[in-house]
């Protein structure tokens, strides 16, 4: 029997400071040699633990995340990579590695460029007034040189992270914005709104009333301005939040969207592999001491029934603009779609909130505005 084709995500769990909205897992520090050299182990050693889950699949995306996986050294990842590819079946045709702008130097972009041939760049703004809101670190010149380096250093397919919504921001910001990522020309573009998640910094001031984002009706009409402004600029809208040139969409995030198999290393990963849903504790110092004991970190998991991953499966396909294929997905999970939902799906369609097109049930423009009503009902 063939492998089955499976993604690979590696947690960096480091960042040089935390920024005030983010509530992905990493701790504030510089790691040195030695705990650098402890965690590569760890890591080596959590693949070897789970050798057996992994046989029958080959792994063809690979993508570091973080955190801030740029503060890493070239040999941390020359190790891992040769490691894993000694290891799995590991041949990844897309490599990617998140990065932040930062000091990074056309010497060090060199050498990434021969283990990846994706780089993901945190920009968030392209105007200083947009990262200071955000309270980053860097500023729009970085941005600009860690671009043009990257290119010199070889990268064709350059993702940049925006962020919209910050306080301060209104419509005629987000144009000059939009106009400077057009001249500089990326392969593949990411638009979060801001949100404002528990136990953060932002959370907190914003309880206390001490952040003034921008109105809800004129943060709707940013969301239509991105998707108007980049599909114009000849960027595919391919998912709720991602745009890229034809070609380039993230094969890594696909994985995701298509509730297809992944494996997630380090502490804070998730995986789904064998309709199994799994995720290491957010803890550094729990995932190398358990692994150097030679056990697996601690974990979450959850066998999900078939039912489950059918509907886990719906949601995250409607994410994607050309929606889910009715027919492929009843021989995949046995459900058919439109029997299943029954008349919650038919008020969502009255609404004009989905549509079916051509045996496809996807989010209409309105829908995608609206897309976490739709995905309430169909949980
Ligand atoms: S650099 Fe990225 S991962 Fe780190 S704190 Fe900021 S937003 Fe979060």
């Amino acid at each position: 029997m063939g492998l089955e084709e499976a993604a690979l995500y590696l947690h960096v769990p480091f960042c040089r400071s935390k920024c005030p909205y983010c509530d992905f897992y990493s701790l504030p520090l510089v790691p040195e040699r030695d705990l650098l050299e402890s965690f590569l182990k760890a890591l080596k050693k959590e693949v070897l633990l789970r050798r057996e889950e992994l046989k029958g699949f080959r792994f063809v995306t690979f993508y570091v995340g973080g955190g801030t996986p740029s503060l890493l050294p070239l040999w941390f990842y020359r190790d891992f990579f040769g490691f894993l590819r000694e290891t799995l079946a590991f041949s990844p045709e897309e490599a990617t590695l998140e990065a932040n702008p930062e000091g990074l130097t056309l010497e060090y972009l060199a050498g990434l460029r021969e283990i990846f041939n994706r780089l993901s760049l945190g920009s968030q703004s392209l105007l200083n007034q947009g990262l200071r809101a955000l309270g980053r670190r860097h500023r729009v010149r970085e941005v600009k040189e860690a671009f043009r380096a990257a290119r010199e250093a070889g990268f064709r397919n350059i993702s940049l992270d925006f962020i919209f919504g910050w306080p301060g921001q209104s419509l005629p910001l987000l144009t000059r914005e939009l106009e400077e990522l057009r001249l500089l020309g990326p392969e593949h573009v990411s638009y979060y709104e801001l949100t404002i998640e528990e136990g953060t910094p932002f959370h907190r001031v914003f309880e206390r009333g001490e952040l003034s984002l921008p109105p809800e009706e004129e943060v709707v009409r940013m969301h239509e301005m991105i998707d108007s402004f980049l599909e114009e600029a000849g960027y595919e809208h391919y998912e709720i939040s991602n745009f890229a040139r034809p070609g380039f969409r993230c094969r890594h995030n696909l994985f995701y969207w298509e509730a297809r198999p992944y494996l997630g290393l380090g502490p804070g990963a998730a995986s789904y592999l064998h309709g199994r849903r799994s995720k290491n504790a957010e803890d550094l110092r729990a995932y190398l001491q358990s692994l150097e004991a030679g056990r697996l970190p601690p974990r979450e998991e959850e066998k999900l029934s078939p039912e489950k991953r059918f509907r886990e499966a719906v949601i995250l396909g409607l994410r994607l603009l050309e929606g889910i294929d009715l027919a492929a997905f009843k021989s995949r999970f046995g459900y058919e779609v439109r029997e299943y939902y029954g008349p919650r799906l038919e008020k969502l369609r009255d609404l004009g909130l989905l549509e079916l097109v051509g045996g496809r049930l996807r989010l209409t423009r309105k829908g995608r505005l609206l897309a976490n009503v739709v995905f309430r009902e169909l949980v």
